[in-house]
């Protein structure tokens, strides 16, 4: 088999900024008026560029300009757009087939990826794991094993919370437009708890966990605790706003579910697989899931999702309840491979932990009561700036929106996320180079200082 290195005949792309053209260029301009012909228009865009290359944090357009991509195609590209030893393993697999059905016929690929999240997802118990393809479909799911492992119908959920956009993952899901709007009606036995987040805490700001615990206790007494089969949450919310629980929180949930035999669903689709620190984001709370959901950085851009728990949970579905066409697609596969490697390779959680220093060092002395800049939040390489008025905490989407098109203008690919699309959330490859993670937080803080600027003159 040939090196990692020999599979590669083009040049690496310069890891820097470069703009040409306006954005978006007089080649995306056409392309985009095409599409606009022929896609529905149903599909947002954050940025109406087209792409021709991308190599680790940099996104060159059919323009020539060279974007700094601190969104990782929504936080997926983790190891980088065009990661050497990704494209070798896929391009090895692509060689050998790209599709036999794992149902119909097996292949080691599928195997070795469960292996490795049964050995690499919190938890020192025996595990399995089944592959799919989209993070909705593995949330699905999940609750699909929960419900066989209890017969028990409801599904617990959280404000903010972000869980896909099909039927049932709508319903779970917590933010109405553009989401859920037009979509329903939902399926059933889906309960909303509070979630613990000190900024806007109605209670007692020492007691954020336990009141929240008390609230989702009432909840459980209300519905009949043993009516659950799963409650599933974000360790870090990501849509909802990259917002971080009240220390305590996950462990007084963890200790709820056992007490009462629910499953415990990590869904770790956008905060795990290394994007916080950790390879997986609740580890930081010391708690440990029955189910753990990944996707998005699972394998560097090809549709793979995983559900990997305790061997009793995960087998209790009958043979044949589980499974799909493309599910744990072989070329998914064999990416997810690389992205393992690429983990062993460097110490990417540690590149993650300096990330969050950087962004915490160039963000938080914008933050303060009289500042539209309410919080600085996230972990490793999972960061949020929330605007808010000062001293009130009224949510201003504007300013998020006018910070984030600052930066889009200057070709700084950042986006917008939050219940009141009020926060900028940096999501950059975690192989990201300083000089260019510097450069973009210095076209960020710029924007911060001139939004802040411009709202507090209009209302002096
Ligand atoms: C993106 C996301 C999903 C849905 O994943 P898809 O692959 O878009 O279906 C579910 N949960 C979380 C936390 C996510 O960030």
């Amino acid at each position: 088999m040939s090196s990692a290195s020999e599979t590669l005949t083009a040049p690496r792309l310069p890891q820097t900024r470069l703009l040409r053209t306006e954005l978006p260029g007089p080649v995306s301009q056409r392309l985009h008026a095409e599409r606009r012909r022929h896609v529905s228009s149903g599909f947002g865009i954050a940025l109406p560029v087209f792409v021709e290359r991308a190599d680790g944090a940099v996104i060159e357009d059919v323009d020539g300009n060279r974007i700094l991509d601190l969104a990782s195609g929504i936080a997926v590209t983790s190891v980088g757009a065009a990661n050497p030893l990704v494209q070798h393993e896929v391009a090895a697999q692509l060689e050998r087939f790209t599709h036999t059905c794992f149902m119909v016929t097996e292949y080691d690929g599928f195997v070795k990826v469960c292996r490795w999240l049964n050995e690499n997802t919190p938890g020192d118990f025996d595990k399995r794991t089944a592959l799919f393809s989209t993070g909705a479909e593995a949330v699905e799911n999940a609750v699909k094993i929960a419900r066989a492992a209890t017969g028990r119908p409801n599904v617990l959920v959280f404000d903010e919370a972000y869980h896909g956009r099909s039927l049932l993952t709508m319903a779970m899901t917590a933010k109405p437009a553009p989401y859920k709007n037009g979509f329903g009606p939902f399926p059933e036995h889906v309960v909303r708890a509070p979630n613990a987040v000190a900024l806007r805490w109605p209670g007692d700001p020492e007691r954020v966990a336990e009141e929240a615990l008390a609230e989702v206790e009432r909840l459980l007494a209300e519905h009949g605790p043993d009516t659950f089969a799963a409650l599933v949450i974000e360790p870090i919310q990501g849509e909802g706003g990259f917002l971080v629980p009240a220390p305590r929180f996950l462990a007084g949930l963890r200790e709820l579910a056992t007490r009462h035999g629910i499953v415990f669903v990590a869904d770790e689709i956008q905060a795990g697989m290394g994007r916080t620190g950790r390879m997986f984001a609740i580890e930081h709370e010391g708690v440990v899931p029955d189910l753990v959901i990944s996707a998005k950085a699972l394998a560097g851009g090809l549709p793979l999702s995983a559900v990997t728990g305790r061997a009793e949970i995960m087998d209790a579905p009958a043979v044949g309840g589980l499974g799909g066409t493309y599910a744990g697609n072989p070329l998914a596969c064999a990416a997810a491979l690389g992205v393992f490697q690429a983990f062993e390779a460097s110490d990417l959680l540690g590149r993650a932990l300096a990330i969050e220093q950087t962004v915490r060092a160039a963000l938080e002395p914008h933050t303060g009561p009289a500042s539209v800049v309410a919080e600085v939040r996230g972990r490793g390489a999972m960061m949020a700036v929330e605007f808010a008025q000062p001293w009130t905490l009224e949510p201003l989407p504007q300013l998020a929106q006018a910070v984030a098109a600052d930066c889009l203008a200057q070709g700084v690919l950042v986006l917008v996320c939050g219940t009141h699309g009020n926060v900028v959330r940096l999501l950059p490859p975690l192989v990201i180079e300083d000089a260019l993670l510097d450069d973009g937080l210095a076209v960020l803080t710029a924007a911060i200082a001139e939004a802040q600027q411009r709202f507090l003159g209009a209302h002096a």
